[in-house]
């Protein structure tokens, strides 16, 4: 079987093996440790699609390899889309997830609307073109924590139609509904066309 390498742009050890777990056995994610480089990619734009931009070319232009990024964030509907592009720094440049979670909360205080959606934007370099894929996952901010796995946001947020937040599902749970898991299903799809 012909398998297809992919640098995946990230130093987030939790995206990799999502990645790695919708992905099928023909497409093998290389992670910047695997391919031994150190660098922390930059996110300074203020869109998902430009960040993701930038670090799959950054990536590119330092291998020369194809390669693909992904930004994700968490857009609130009572909060105007934030915290948005700015998710991991919702609560400074620590990159905190649980002074990120204390935000959010501490923002969302007595707000009946508590809708909201991640999305996933990823950039995929390939043969010297840029492909842009998105996935959204609706669901609700929750007013307290619940469950122990996952990262980020995932103690405060329940998916439509699921009883459970993400940090009490299963990898496989969450991949029913994730977000990462819709963009990333795009880019096996085109690669199995493109191959
Ligand atoms: P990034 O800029 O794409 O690395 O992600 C921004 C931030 O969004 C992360 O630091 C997490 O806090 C949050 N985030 C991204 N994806 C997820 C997810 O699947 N679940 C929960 N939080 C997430």
């Amino acid at each position: 079987m012909l398998i297809t390498e992919l640098i995946f742009a990230t130093n987030n050890a939790n995206k990799v093996k999502e990645i790695k777990s919708v992905v099928g056995e023909q497409l093998a994610i290389i992670s910047l440790e695997d391919a031994g480089i150190d660098i922390d990619i930059p996110e300074p734009h203020d869109t998902l699609e430009a960040n993701a931009s930038e670090k799959s070319f950054v990536i590119h232009t330092l291998t020369g390899k194809n390669c693909f990024s992904e930004d994700t964030g968490l857009e609130v509907t009572a909060l105007n889309g934030a915290p948005g592009v700015k998710s991991a720094r919702y609560a400074g440049d620590g990159r905190n997830f649980q002074a990120n979670i204390d935000q959010l909360l501490n923002n969302l205080h007595g707000q009946t609307d508590r809708s909201a959606q991640f999305r996933t934007v990823v950039s995929l370099i390939w043969n010297e073109k840029e492909y842009l894929f998105e996935g959204i996952c609706k669901g609700t901010i929750l007013k307290e924590q619940r469950g122990q796995d996952g990262f980020g946001y995932d103690p405060v947020f329940v998916p439509e139609s699921a009883l459970k937040s993400f940090a009490e599902m299963s990898m496989e749970e969450k991949n029913q509904y994730s977000h990462r898991k819709k963009a990333i299903s795009q880019l096996v799809a085109f690669l199995q066309k493109h191959l």
